[in-house]
C-alpha cells in the first residue's frame, strides 16, 4: 500500500534503523522507543491487523515470533527477558495499520499493561 508507512519502511523509501530484514520480514527500531530495546517486526505483505490474516498465513505469522527471538538474542535480552506485544484495533491502540510485533525488552515491566 503506497501510503503505509510501515509498507515505505520495507520498500526502503522511508528511513529507518533496519536490524533484520529478509524476503518476508523486516525489523526496525522503534522510533519512540519505550524501553531500551523497542523493535517492530512486520510482514512486508500488507496486513493491517490479526483479524484480517487468511488461512494459509500462519506460518508466515510463526516466522514473525521466530525472528522476535533471534532479535532479542542478538540484543541481549533473551535471558532477562522482554515482552511481545500486537496492539489490534482501536481499544488496544493500535496507531499504525499494518500489523506488527512490538519487541520491548532492557527493563522491568508491569502487568496488567495500560
Ligand atoms: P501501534 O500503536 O501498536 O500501532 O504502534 C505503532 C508504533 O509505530 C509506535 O510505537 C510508533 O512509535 C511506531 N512508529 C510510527 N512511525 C514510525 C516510523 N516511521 N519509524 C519507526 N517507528 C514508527
Amino acid at each position: 500500500m503506497a501510503e503505509c508507512i510501515f509498507c515505505r519502511i520495507a520498500a526502503g523509501e522511508v528511513p529507518s534503523t533496519i536490524v533484520y530484514e529478509d524476503e518476508e520480514i523486516v525489523a526496525f527500531r522503534d522510533l519512540s522507543p519505550q524501553a531500551p530495546t523497542h523493535i517492530l517486526i512486520i510482514p512486508r505483505k500488507h496486513v493491517p491487523s490479526v483479524s484480517d490474516l487468511e488461512a494459509g498465513e500462519e506460518a508466515a505469522m510463526g516466522r514473525l515470533l521466530r525472528v522476535a527471538g533471534e532479535i532479542a538474542a542478538k540484543e541481549g535480552i533473551s535471558e532477562s527477558g522482554y515482552r511481545l506485544v500486537v496492539n489490534c484495533g482501536k481499544d488496544a491502540g493500535q496507531a499504525v495499520d499494518h500489523l506488527h510485533v512490538h519487541l520491548l525488552g532492557g527493563r522491568r515491566m508491569g502487568w496488567p499493561p495500560g
